[in-house]
């Protein structure tokens, strides 16, 4: 198993309730995953989690065969080469499209630089976008930068908190469709969060349905299909 979840329980501080309770679950390499929950279910604390924003107060995760963090151990995000799109794409304002995406990027040498900010546009189809700044973008093209941005670092696995909320629902069937192609061709493992059924369906090897913190579903999508 790629990402092996074990008996997690995470609260936050300030909070008496359990934000995630005994959650479990594995993702195998390569699957697409979609945790589908109600505002407010612990689908963005869950990516917190497993990218390393949060601790929690018991339980393991485990990536490629590493553990991230048990009763001993924390490995922080920067160390996970785990890539995060967060809900509202926070692209730096005063980078260009270009300098957003080679951001994290560690390599150094030039010419190497930008054959992977190449590879990346490329990819995403926004080779026109490379000098522009976030505010002369659209959503959807906001969307696209943040995943390149995301996907430039390499990373062993992506996480995307509700990619396609910020979309109109025309913009997010093409979307939907392009991201899929996208992180399927990269082999990357994906988990990402979404309250509507539709982006799961549409989008997502196996589907977890999480509830008031807690997994109460967990299948491949043919299952989740013919079972609503
Ligand atoms: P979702 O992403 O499914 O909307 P969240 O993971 O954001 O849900 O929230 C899960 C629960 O944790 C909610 O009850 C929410 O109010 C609470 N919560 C989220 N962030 C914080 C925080 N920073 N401090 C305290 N409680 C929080
Ligand atoms: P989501 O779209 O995932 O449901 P929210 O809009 O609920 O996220 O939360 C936005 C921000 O507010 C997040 O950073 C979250 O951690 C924080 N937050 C959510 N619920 C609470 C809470 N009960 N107390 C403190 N912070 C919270």
């Amino acid at each position: 198993m790629f990402l092996e979840i074990k008996d997690l329980y995470f609260r936050y501080r300030n909070s008496k309730d359990y934000a995630l309770k005994n959650v479990n679950f594995s993702v195998e390499e390569g699957e697409i995953i979609c945790i589908l929950g109600e505002s407010g279910s612990g689908k963005s604390t869950l990516l917190r989690l497993i990218s390393g924003l949060e601790i929690p107060q018991q339980g393991s995760i485990r990536i490629a065969g590493k553990t991230m963090v048990d009763d001993v151990t924390f490995v922080p995000p920067e160390k996970r080469n785990v890539g995060f799109v967060f809900q509202d794409y926070v692209l730096f304002p005063h980078l260009n499209v270009s300098q957003n995406i080679l951001f994290g990027v560690r390599e150094k040498d030039k010419s190497k630089r930008e054959e992977i900010l190449y590879r990346i546009l490329k990819m995403l189809k926004i080779e026109e976008l490379r000098d522009r700044y976030p505010y002369q973008l659209s959503g959807g093209q906001q969307q696209r930068v943040a995943l390149a941005r995301a996907l430039a670092m390499d990373p062993s696995m992506v996480l995307l908190d509700e990619p396609f909320s910020n979309l109109d629902a025309t913009l997010q069937e093409s979307i939907r469709r392009e991201i899929k192609d996208i992180i399927k061709s990269t082999g990357k493992t994906c988990i990402f969060v979404s309250h509507d059924k539709e982006d799961a369906i549409e989008l997502a090897d196996k589907i977890a349905i999480i509830h008031k913190g807690e997994i109460i579903f967990y299948a491949v999508n043919s299952v989740f299909r013919s079972s609503i």
